[in-house]
């Protein structure tokens, strides 16, 4: 499943090959997609603009047009490849664009938890108006997050992991950032200190910056048809790693449950 990593890698993909350039035509292969696609809206709205910008909120992408913007998430199994025509389509191809310099932008979602939607120019959309905080917004300093947990009586695994708290961090990031932070993840979320929260957000983005940075130079996957979908490998310390010896002080990795996934960490170096 695509990451806030991938993501902000494809942003940085798609920027140069859709700025300033103008899409003329869209097809539409289905009506819906995780929800139905606002086929007119998008007519009406993307066609024949200039795309300004594309920016990213959590794992939504949003192109920038005078009249608002188009709202891409890419799901589970979403992907986006470039292609100099609408051929060759791939089984599950479900909107092509095409662009003023002849590059045609194939949506391909296999599962189709992926959604495309049309955002007016207010910005308002009920997909991002309930997202919490990203990762790399200026908002997120220790004080708003030890303010935003205050009385929360949630293990930071799960409080990390709330969209409508924090938009964005997946699994693996909330494991390994609470590891390079050492804090314990059934620790609860009121109770970590400003210097803690300080922390952690540095751990968390160093985390994704350095995902974000092994996926930069080979946007291949995103474009190739063939291309895998092995995302990106940020060397990992804690993930998938129980009873395996801890990086830091060799003690071995541990395992729990909580809602639901697995998490990972060490007993020493997160201290309780
Ligand atoms: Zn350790």
């Amino acid at each position: 499943m695509p990451e806030l990593p991938e993501v902000e890698t494809l942003r940085r993909a798609l920027l140069p090959l859709v700025k300033n350039k103008v899409c003329h035509s869209i097809n539409f292969y289905r009506k819906d997609i995780r929800f139905p696609i606002p086929q007119a809206s998008l007519r009406k709205g993307f066609l024949n603009q200039k795309v300004s910008e594309i920016t990213r909120k959590g794992k939504y992408l949003l192109f920038h047009v005078p009249d608002g913007s188009m709202l891409l998430h890419l799901g589970m199994s979403g992907r986006v490849v470039l292609h100099q025509s609408v051929e060759p389509q791939e089984k599950h191809t479900h909107v092509i664009f095409k662009f003023s310099d002849n590059t045609y932008l194939h949506f391909v979602d296999p599962r189709r938890f992926g959604s495309l939607s049309w955002v007016p120019k207010s910005g308002k959309h009920p997909l991002i108006d309930s997202l919490g905080c990203d990762p790399f917004s200026p908002e997120m300093t220790a004080k708003f997050m030890k303010n935003l947990a205050k009385n929360s009586r949630s293990p930071m695994k799960s409080f990390i992991m709330n969209a409508k708290k924090i938009t964005g961090v997946g699994n693996i990031y909330a494991c390994e950032s609470l590891y390079h932070a050492g804090i314990r993840p059934q620790k609860q979320a009121g109770k970590i200190t400003l210097a803690k929260w300080d922390k952690w957000i540095e751990c968390l983005r160093d985390v994704l910056n350095k995902s974000i940075a092994s996926g930069g130079t080979t946007l291949k996957d995103f474009f190739d048809p063939n291309g895998s979908q092995g995302y990106f490998s940020v060397k990992l310390l804690v993930y998938g790693k129980e009873g395996q010896p801890c990086p830091k002080c060799a003690n071995l990795i541990c395992r729990i449950v909580q809602t639901g996934r697995s998490t990972f960490f060490c007993k020493t170096c997160q201290p309780a």
